[in-house]
């Protein structure tokens, strides 16, 4: 059969296989308390979290000539025997971190083969699910103009997932040239006014450090509210099985190479804003047009983290609407939709008021 020749044999971590040494239940990583811990005799066990600098991923040398596309796992699988019910389960080899569907042992695989990257860090979980749940359902409360069906609408259960993202830094140091434009006002002969533009040529160099620039490796995830999610990259700690333990994880499948190149769109984007309002400041320029600038990126590095997100979606008149919370802040991302009774009723709402208002102040409606 085709499809069995596509499947890898792959092992477990032997850290995350043992089992509660009081009860035999499974262990999972216990958010924001750096442990190991059972839900059923509530024994837990630290594991080692240090934010020293030893413990946290190093940097390492980054070279954008050399493509590193070691991204080409397609539609392969593998098969994961589990420890502890004999179970055996088909994953796709994005996956790195499972529960097993038949007796829910925390399954968190080696990272083998030949080309895959090793996460440099993890910032582990420091919210857990209650409270992503109690935050996300707040958000969805919040929202002014939220259909009440939606609010009352129960989202699939919380999700949790270390999500596979790149971090560069880099010293750029930019040469840029711009037209700087200058604006006076001219009285006109019949009362009016005219604005007349003097423009000037301008030049100069601009330094930047970057330091942790987020690139999301995963090309699965194609909400907007992925890419929008900040994390404090200092939290992270060396890798270690433990913090996957009951979360699902997945590896990179944007190769560092392309994560690079988006990384810099972001990062000349971000020197563009930058630079214009160094120009506007330096020169009092009311405009700035024709921006151009030559960037020399040195000393690039690069790490591999997981970051830890909640995830959970609600399907509100045929259409899915995801929800992401960071498992770091508690911050909620996601669109809820918009109820347009209640936004056309605000408006007629403020309309009134300041008919109402307005006549007091001796504007005539
Ligand atoms: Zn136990
Ligand atoms: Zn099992």
């Amino acid at each position: 059969m085709d499809e069995l020749e596509n499947i890898r044999k792959e092992d477990t971590k032997k850290e995350t296989d043992k089992k509660c040494p009081q009860c035999g239940a499974v262990m999972t990583y216990k958010p924001g308390e750096a442990s190991m811990y059972c839900q059923f005799c509530e024994h837990e066990e630290k594991v080692e979290l240090e934010f020293n600098f030893d413990e946290a991923a190093q940097e390492t040398e980054f070279n954008p000539t050399i493509d590193s596309g070691q991204c080409q796992w397609g539609s392969e699988t593998k098969l994961i025997i589990c420890k502890s019910c004999g179970a055996e389960s088909v994953y796709d080899s994005l996956q790195v971190a499972e529960s097993c569907p038949y007796c829910g042992s925390v399954q968190v695989m080696e990272e083998k083969g030949k080309d895959t990257l090793s996460p440099s860090g993890v910032c582990p979980f420091e919210i857990n699910r209650e409270k992503a749940e109690k935050l996300l359902r707040e958000y969805i409360k919040d929202g002014w103009f939220t259909p009440s069906e939606f609010k009352e609408a129960r989202n699939k259960p919380m999700h949790g997932v270390y999500l596979p993202f790149w971090t560069f830094d880099s010293k750029v140091a930019c040469r840029y040239r711009a037209r700087c434009g200058f604006e006076k006002t001219i009285p006109k002969r019949d009362g009016s006014t005219q604005i007349e533009v003097t423009w000037r040529n301008t030049s100069g160099h601009y330094k930047k450090f970057i330091d942790d620039w987020l690139v999301l490796a995963s090309t699965r995830y194609k909400d907007p509210a992925f890419k929008d999610v900040k994390f404090d990259t200092k939290k992270n700690v060396k890798y270690k099985p433990e913090y996957l333990a009951g979360f699902t994880a997945e590896r990179y499948s944007l190769p560092l190479t392309d994560g690079w190149k988006e990384a810099q769109k972001g990062i000349e984007a971000k020197l563009s804003k930058d630079i214009e309002s160094k120009i506007r400041s330096e020169t009092d320029a009311d405009r700035v047009e024709d921006l151009s600038i030559e960037s020399r990126y040195r000393d690039i590095t690069y790490k591999y983290l997981l970051l830890p997100v909640w995830m959970s979606s609600c399907t509100y008149k045929d259409k899915v609407y995801n929800f992401v919370v960071n498992g770091q802040t508690g911050k909620v991302y996601g669109e809820t939709p918009t109820s347009w009774c209640c936004c056309c009723a605000a408006v007629a709402a403020v309309i009134i008021l300041l008919m109402l208002i307005l006549p007091f102040f001796g504007i005539p409606i």
